[in-house]
């Protein structure tokens, strides 16, 4: 699929897919075993510099595109997603810092989450509720210079590895946001999750008990936090979504290859078989319209458009999509497609997580039916 990308967006493009191509995918099995880069391997990563391309240069980035920093993601998506939620992870983190930490926060802590040297978290979620901020039951309150958490947090990706954790607590009827530094004695990581989608990945409960977070650590106004939610996440959910569509490419060049190369009485099985054909093709366009609605929304961040309903509309598709493209794959490859030892099945795996992650499908649905059922008609 070809887009207008610029100059420097093409050799974003071309850097990432060299350095996948070169250093990921020969040693993919191995990284995703483990959730960890080799080192030199990981010295070669953080030199790419990737998460610099979107931030400003006050901050040691290098103010590039926000469609640069979406193709790094879904090059990486190509390749594992190790690499790749080292970048979403801080991407997400650091666009709120940006946004709504106060001068002292960016200073302190931007130059560290871009340069991918630290990681950062991103911590609503909570036993009793993933959706819904009426029921967060982390509460922080206020005490001279600063503010005390208390609570606990499920399901927090990098809860452990992180290092500066965006904690969403209750402040009276609201929700407020709050950077808390990991580091802190009051911070204590709890049980571990073992996702089946992803068994490599840092994820588990957080405990706070009288955390003391300083006022200048509050983001955004004491009260904005949802706010603050929702925007990073529509953000967040177009680099999420890059990364998966990366994925799904992998999963048709696997399918790819192996139809022309499996045989059937000495005929490759692409070739004999339309009913094979017929899947690629279907494949190959659920690939183009993720494509266009990707780098169409990416394209509206780049412009300061609003894009609350774009970054739904494009999840609702990635996550449908991505599991058909992943599962046609599996069973182009017949009894291979499951076996452990072909790459495919754990396409598989992690495809099926982009429902779930980053905000429901359902809810997403529901947020693009409002805007339909307010503007009274599908036509703009
Ligand atoms: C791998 C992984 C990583 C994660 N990382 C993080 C993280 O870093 N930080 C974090 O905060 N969370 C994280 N989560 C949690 C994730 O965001 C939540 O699990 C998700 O938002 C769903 O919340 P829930 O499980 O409580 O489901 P619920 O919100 O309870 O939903 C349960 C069911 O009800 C439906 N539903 C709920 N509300 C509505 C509604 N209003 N309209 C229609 N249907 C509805 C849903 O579709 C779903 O089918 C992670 C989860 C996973 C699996």
């Amino acid at each position: 699929m070809t887009c207008s990308f610029s100059f420097e967006e093409m050799e974003i493009q071309k850097t990432v897919r060299k350095f996948v191509t070169n250093e990921i995918l020969p040693n993919r099995g191995e990284i995703e075993k483990t959730g960890c880069l080799p080192a030199v391997t990981l010295n070669k990563f953080l030199g790419l510099e990737l998460l610099k391309i979107y931030f400003p240069e006050k901050y040691g980035g290098s103010k590039g595109s926000f469609t640069g920093l979406v193709i790094a993601a879904k090059e990486l998506g190509y390749g594992s997603f190790v690499p790749a939620m080292m970048l979403t992870q801080n991407a997400l983190v650091g666009w709120v810092l940006l946004n709504y930490g106060s001068d002292s926060v960016k200073k302190d802590y931007l130059p560290s989450l871009i340069s991918l040297k630290t990681s950062g978290g991103f911590a609503f979620t909570e036993s009793q509720t993933g959706s819904d901020p009426k029921q967060l039951q982390t509460v922080a309150r206020k005490v001279d210079g600063g503010w005390l958490l208390n609570g606990s947090k499920r399901f927090i990706t990098f809860s452990k590895i992180g290092k500066y954790i965006i904690i969403f607590a209750k402040t009276g009827d609201q929700v407020s946001a709050f950077l808390v530094n990991s580091a802190d004695p009051e911070y204590e990581p709890g049980k571990r999750e073992v996702f089946f989608h992803m068994p490599f990945l840092d994820n588990g409960d957080i405990y706070l008990k009288n955390c003391f977070v300083p006022d200048d650590h509050v983001l955004g106004q004491v009260g904005q936090g949802f706010e603050i939610l929702l925007k990073a996440e529509a953000m967040g959910k177009i680099v999420f979504c890059a990364e998966y569509i990366g994925l799904a490419e992998r999963a048709v060049d696997l399918a790819l290859k192996y139809a022309k190369e499996k045989e059937h009485r000495g005929v490759p099985i692409a070739v004999k078989f339309q009913l094979i054909q017929g899947k690629l093709g279907i494949m190959a366009v659920r690939l183009a319209a993720m494509n266009a609605l990707l780098f169409a929304t990416s394209a509206k961040v780049d412009l300061g458009e609003k894009i609350s309903i774009d970054s739904a509309r494009l999840k609702i598709l990635v996550a449908e999509d991505v599991k058909q493209i992943t599962a046609t794959a599996m069973e182009i490859h017949g009894a291979y497609g499951l076996s452990t030892e072909f790459d495919i099945s754990s396409l598989y795996q992690h495809a099926i997580s982009a429902q779930v992650v980053m905000g429901v499908s359902d809810i997403q649905r529901v947020i693009v039916a409002r805007q339909l059922l307010g503007q009274g008609s599908c036509r703009s």
